[in-house]
């Protein structure tokens, strides 16, 4: 198949790279020569790790990286394609957008698809003249390494569009969940629900985020505590998510104000060097101090 992304950042370069390792043909585009490039050579060097560890061979490396084509023209990036992936930023009126000018482009039986983390799809596909065309697919960070998509069914959603898309996630060798279009979905709402109460329990003094982390590794099997996860993702994605989900579904998912104090001091996690730990190389160096520590 032709398959389009648009969007060659941390989500876009990835699918890119899954959907050419399973033999479509893929056009990425990004809105800057700079930024496809980046997320070509972030692909390339995906592979090469993969050839590093024994996963990919030398030959699937060249051949993934010859169904590969990078533009900054959407025209170019979409037309001909069966299925067209945004993974443009989290931003409402941009994926809306996005969808008008794409559905000008391509075909009436091209399939479009948005990598929304939290947005309705519905609201999404409700650019569309032909919604039922549209379907959320949810990838994971990172899109090379994480097994699961969610295939997140809109209001408008057909049920050949359904199809199309779960068969597309099986043969990316992709494990596929159905979940119906609602806020956080499957796995965001529950992730999240963990960690803001471990947020909850650090402000509480109840555990340190080490022990709380620890608790959750070594008793429940998960391989990471869902406070250095926070971290990992970023405490402003966290709070931008629980604000949502708060909105749409309740005060359950109220923001801490351990969480909100962190933010508005640039404590941001791993990416900024200091969350509910300190970073230093991508590396946790020690505890944050918060300020009711003091
Ligand atoms: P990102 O900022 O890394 O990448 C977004 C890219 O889109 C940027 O390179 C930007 O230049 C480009 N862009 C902006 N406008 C564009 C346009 N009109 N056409 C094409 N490209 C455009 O963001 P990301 O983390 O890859 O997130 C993308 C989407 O994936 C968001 O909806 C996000 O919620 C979702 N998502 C992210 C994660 C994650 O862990 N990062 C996980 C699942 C889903």
């Amino acid at each position: 198949m032709n398959v389009s992304v648009l969007g060659a950042g941390t989500m876009g370069h990835g699918i890119a790279q899954v959907a050419a390792m399973a033999g479509h043909d893929v056009t990425m585009r990004d809105i800057e020569e700079e930024y496809v490039e980046n997320g070509l050579e972030a692909i390339e060097s995906n592979l090469q790790g993969g050839v590093a560890r024994d996963k990919v061979t030398e030959s699937e490396m060249a051949e993934t990286l010859d169904r590969i084509s990078i533009t900054t023209e959407l025209e170019d990036a979409v037309t001909g394609s069966d299925l067209v992936v945004e993974a443009v930023p989290e931003k409402m009126a941009l994926k809306q957008q996005t969808m008008q000018d794409v559905e000008a482009l391509v075909s009436d039986e091209t399939v479009i698809a948005s990598n929304t983390s939290s947005l309705s799809v519905t609201e999404i596909m409700s650019a569309l003249d032909k919604p039922e065309r549209g379907v959320g697919l949810h990838f994971f960070n990172p899109v090379h390494i994480m097994a699961l998509v969610e295939v997140v069914i809109a209001e408008q959603t057909s049920s050949e569009t359904l199809t199309f898309a779960r068969e597309f996630v099986e043969g990316i060798d992709k494990t596929a969940v159905e979940v119906g279009d609602s806020p956080g979905f499957a796995s965001s709402r529950l992730g999240v629900a963990l960690g803001v109460e471990a947020m909850r329990m650090v402000q509480e003094g109840v555990a340190s985020p080490a022990d709380i982390d620890a608790a959750m590794e070594l008793g429940y099997n998960h391989p990471m505590g869902p406070v250095e996860l926070g971290d990992v993702v970023g405490l402003d994605v966290r709070l931008g998510i629980l604000e949502y989900l708060r909105e749409e579904l309740g005060e359950r998912f109220r923001p801490p104000q351990i969480l909100k104090r962190k933010v508005r001091a640039g404590k941001l996690g791993k990416k900024s060097g200091e969350g509910f730990y300190v970073w230093e190389d991508g590396e946790i160096v020690g505890a944050s101090e918060d300020v009711m520590d003091r």
